[in-house]
């Protein structure tokens, strides 16, 4: 059974992620990191159980990329497909 109130957890729109890394500095369980994924550096949440649901990492990105989420959502949004 899902909890009344479910944890939130962010989640990067990697879409439009500039791979700044402000919200990697700004969680302080270490949970974020920067890594490659479709040819962009792009923030990426590690645990997702270890997550407090702070929302440091949201309020701290610049670009507005990150919400947040319940934590059964997908944990980024992809790209439009290649053209
Ligand atoms: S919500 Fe808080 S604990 Fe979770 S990744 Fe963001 S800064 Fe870290
Ligand atoms: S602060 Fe925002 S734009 Fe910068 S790496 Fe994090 S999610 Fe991406």
């Amino acid at each position: 059974m899902k909890p009344a109130h479910p944890r939130l957890i962010p989640i990067i729109n990697i879409a439009r992620c500039t791979g700044c890394g402000w919200c990697v500095s700004s969680c302080h369980l270490h949970l974020l990191s920067l890594e490659v994924e479709h040819g962009r550096k792009t923030s990426v949440l590690h645990d997702a159980d270890t997550c407090t649901g702070c929302r440091k990492c949201a309020a701290k990105c610049p670009f507005g990329v990150i919400t947040m989420g319940e934590r059964d959502a997908e944990l980024t949004v992809m790209p439009p497909e290649s053209r």
